[in-house]
């Protein structure tokens, strides 16, 4: 390890270079897969940009992915085996999907990844975590599910449901000295993984300072402002001129948009390519990047409480400053009256006049 000044102002720790490195990235949590999906639709960087290696200053990366994988059965778990027994020195570990802890929900398991050789039984998500996360450089939570619980995680749910922090512990660090990652989103915005991921590994390489986190382990660059904030419909907000129904280009509030209090960058991003991001084009954020997701912001569709008084006080300021806009909008679209056709100069302009008196 070595001491690095991090852009942000304080001294911090950076684990040694690293030229090769594994990405054991694991789907068997409770989830869709649709974080894995999301990412093939990075740009910034792309997947394969740093597969292949087209990335200078990066390690060599080895994606063992299993909705992405070549090889499958026994063939792809041959390297999760190998790592657990302490063989693979050099891998970072990704969970996607919601972990139910076994411990909390009784007998059985809910999820599971391959089977065990010795016993012919399967291996529950929570068990590769315990062998895994020990010996990862870094641990890192892809998508809503994996990071804070998601939907699996409601209350009254029977699978013991959490997030990675919840499962490991939120002080929890890797033997490199990482903190876990959290990049929340329900699937996560392809290029905040990517490019979180990035991160880590010029961090592994021993080119960038300790990876600047929130207090809930989400990148600060990408999670340290509002939807609310990026928003193309801020505008109508601001004037009180809200949507009364879905498809009108007005602010969403009063329909349920949450973009007020939620921290997350995707009307800024877009989704592909920069393009989409929910209330941009015509969905109500519903807050899938924040820990409270999604019980503290149910029920959906209807007007989040804080936004009834926050609504209610912009009104009065709101439809005076748009009225007021009208008519200077209104003058703005005349021009000024010396531009015409008449046959004398109406511009005020007086070549007698002394330069410092001149009316232009
Ligand atoms: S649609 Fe949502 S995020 Fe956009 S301005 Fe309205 S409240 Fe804010
Ligand atoms: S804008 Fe809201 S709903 Fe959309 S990804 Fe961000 S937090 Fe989730």
């Amino acid at each position: 390890m070595m001491a690095v000044e991090a852009p942000y102002g304080r001294k911090t720790q950076v684990a040694p270079n690293i030229d090769e490195v594994h990405i054991l990235w694991i789907t068997a949590g409770l989830g869709c897969d649709g974080d894995s999906v999301s990412i093939t639709a990075a740009s910034e960087p792309s997947l394969e940009d740093v597969v292949l290696g087209a990335i200078p200053g990066l390690p060599k990366v080895h994606l063992h992915n299993p909705v992405l994988a070549y090889a499958n059965g026994e063939d792809f778990l041959q390297v999760f085996h190998q790592a657990a027994r302490g063989e693979l020195s050099n891998f970072v570990l990704v969970l996607e999907g919601s972990i139910p802890n076994e411990k909390l929900s009784g007998d059985g398991y809910w999820a599971a990844m391959g089977t065990d050789p010795a016993t012919g039984q399967p291996i529950p998500t929570t068990e590769w975590i315990d062998r895994l996360a020990p010996k990862a450089l870094a641990v890192v939570g892809a998508g809503t599910c994996a990071t804070y619980g998601g939907i699996h995680a409601m209350k009254g749910n029977p699978t013991g449901c959490m997030g990675i922090a919840d499962y490991l512990g939120w002080d929890w660090k890797s033997k490199a000295g990482l903190p876990i990652v959290n990049v929340p989103g329900c699937p996560v915005q392809p290029d905040n993984f990517m490019e979180t991921l990035l991160y880590l590994l010029r961090q592994l390489a021993g080119v960038a300072p300790m990876i600047p986190l929130d207090d809930a382990l989400r990148p600060k660059w990408l999670f340290n402002f509002t939807v609310h904030e990026g928003c193309d419909r801020a505008a109508y907000y601001e004037q009180a001129d809200f949507a009364k129904e879905y498809g009108s280009r007005k602010c969403l509030v009063k329909i349920g948009c949450w973009g007020p209090v939620v921290q997350c960058n995707v009307p800024k991003r877009g989704w592909i390519a920069g393009i989409g991001g929910c209330p941009n084009v015509g969905g109500i954020c519903i807050g899938c990047t924040m820990p409270g997701f999604p019980d503290k912001l149910m029920p959906f569709m209807d007007e989040p409480p804080g936004a009834r008084i926050s609504s209610f006080l912009v009104k009065p300021y709101g439809v005076l400053i748009r009225n007021l806009r009208k008519i200077t909008n209104h003058t703005l679209k005349k021009e000024p009256k010396w531009r015409h056709n008449r046959p004398q100069s109406t511009t005020g302009y007086r070549p007698d006049m002394p330069e410092k008196t001149h009316p232009l």
